[in-house]
């Protein structure tokens, strides 16, 4: 590899070097000039076609052209004795790729069975055919590079974990990289591992003893396996996730440093608790949830949401949650849920809810349908779960054999009333202030990815339904200002 080049130094070198007349030492006479080790170095890396047709290393020069050395009469070793290419020596009589094809083997070889494993054999290929074999020689002699294939080498089995636990370093990801791409690896979602890493870093927060096993299990069984059953870890996923996972250790925190037990916490604990800091303390409700159902803590607790009775819309934040909680919470049952998402996805009023049959819907296997206003929508995953569920029952029940209503009445025949199905919503939201909010999140000027992010799948399919349903969302833009009109005169919520 190139050094930095010294200073001319006439004083110690007098006689000036025949290539680039500078002063230092001169290490070759050649046929054409005596030459100084900087201009003898780049002669034999030197490599092209010669005139004289010949393939190689040109370390002449004939009237300023390189040339080879039959032409030149050079005299310079530069016949590798490995493969017998013509190519500058790094040692033993052999080139530089030579010298990097017998070190990748020797690193990469398990001591215990004198053989590159199968699954690391494209990685050995992909190593030792690396462009520039001279840097490529450096990199891998690098302590930490040839310790890493080293250990590579001697693990039984080779997984992402097993890679996890060797030192973190780009060459980690590199090897990683070369083993997914040849099929050696699975591709593995790096958000989730990104997350295994934070989150092992988070619990450092809390002493270990009770609280951290706590913690620990509701990361592992309640939030990774959540992000373990998804197809595709949205970045608004992993960033909730971490959100959540945050909360919930300064929660534990907070009540070991108040001096309780999540066995003995009560509502009072908890109320003290939101209103001691800002309304991300809520987030600490999904924590709770999980802690009542594995009975951690008593059952007959919960958190206030922040912002219920107090604001004529539901704010972008708990409009989030509210949607999360219809889409993979367990208070409300298929119906309530598509209900819920009626009115906080797609901004339905509850009486025109209600009136939905089964012929406003089409159920096929890759595509669930509803038909709002004149506009079809296909739901999108997630959306679509609550009603294929319902479909399933409607088709399993004999409980209203004829009916076309999606939201059955008590009375055979009749739809449910919208003041029942608004009470039974009531449990998670009130339904006016979250249309109202979902009315507000869309004629914002970037709704779309806030959604999008919110649900986890691309913006660009929300996009085509906002666009599909343009007309149906303005229709309701102006109910919206006419509800308001109303509210602010009746003053009925
Ligand atoms: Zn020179
Ligand atoms: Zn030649
Ligand atoms: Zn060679």
């Amino acid at each position: 590899m190139s050094r930095p080049r010294r200073a001319s130094d006439p004083t110690t070198w007098p006689e000036p070097c025949g290539r680039c007349s500078e002063h230092h030492q001169i290490v070759a006479s050649w046929p054409d000039a005596r030459i100084c080790g900087y201009c003898y170095q780049a002669a034999k890396r030197r490599t092209g076609t010669c005139p004289c047709g010949h393939q190689g290393v040109l370390p002449g020069l004939i009237e300023g052209q390189p040339a080879c050395r039959s032409c030149t009469g050079i005299q310079l070793n530069v016949d590798c004795q490995g493969c017998g290419a013509e190519a500058e020596l790094h040692s033993g009589g052999r080139c530089w790729t030579c010298v990097l094809t017998t070190t990748v083997e020797r690193l990469l070889t398990n001591p215990n069975t004198g053989a590159i494993a199968q699954p690391l054999q494209p990685v050995a290929a992909a190593l030792k055919s690396m462009n520039r074999a001279n840097s490529g020689l450096t990199w891998i002699n690098q302590k930490h590079v040839s310790g890493f294939l080293t250990d590579l080498a001697a693990s039984e089995f080779i997984t992402h974990e097993s890679l996890d636990a060797l030192p973190p370093h780009r060459t980690r990801d590199y090897v990683r990289g070369l083993l997914v791409e040849h099929g050696a690896l699975p591709r593995r979602d790096e958000r989730l591992a990104r997350y295994h890493t934070w989150s092992e870093q988070a619990l450092q927060r809390l002493p270990k003893g009770d609280s951290h096993d706590v913690a620990r299990r509701f990361i592992r069984w309640h939030l990774i396996r959540r992000m373990n059953a998804m197809d595709q870890i949205s970045e608004g996923t992993f960033l909730r996730s971490k959100q959540t996972a945050t909360v919930a250790i300064e929660f534990l925190k907070w009540i070991a440093d108040r001096g309780t037990t999540l066995k003995q916490l009560t509502q009072a604990d908890l109320d003290a608790w939101q209103a001691g800091g800002p309304t991300t303390r809520e987030f600490a409700s999904r924590f709770l949830q999980w802690a009542i159902k594995s009975r951690l803590t008593p059952a007959d607790i919960a958190m206030t949401p922040h912002r219920r009775g107090t604001s004529p819309k539901l704010g972008a934040a708990e409009q989030d949650r509210l949607i999360q909680e219809a889409i993979h919470g367990e208070q409300l049952n298929p119906r309530d849920r598509f209900a819920a998402i009626l009115v906080l996805v797609f901004g339905q009023r509850i009486e025109d809810a209600v009136r939905l049959t089964w012929n406003d819907t089409e159920i096929l296997d890759g595509l669930a349908t509803v038909t709002l206003g004149a506009t079809a929508i296909t739901l999108p995953v997630p959306l679509d779960q609550p009603l294929r569920d319902l479909a399933t029952r409607q088709g399993q029940t004999a409980a209203h054999p004829n009916s076309p209503w999606i939201f059955p009445g008590q009375n055979p025949g009749h739809h449910i009333t919208g003041s029942t199905l608004r009470e039974r919503l009531k449990k998670i939201f009130s339904t006016r202030a979250a249309r109202l909010g979902t009315l507000h999140e869309m004629t914002k000027a970037t709704p779309i990815p806030i959604i999008a992010e919110v649900l986890g799948y691309s913006p660009a399919t929300i996009e085509r339904h906002a666009v599909a349903s343009a007309s149906t969302y303005a229709r309701y833009i102006g109910a919206t200002l006419g509800a308001k009109r109303s509210q602010s005169s009746s003053g009925n919520p």
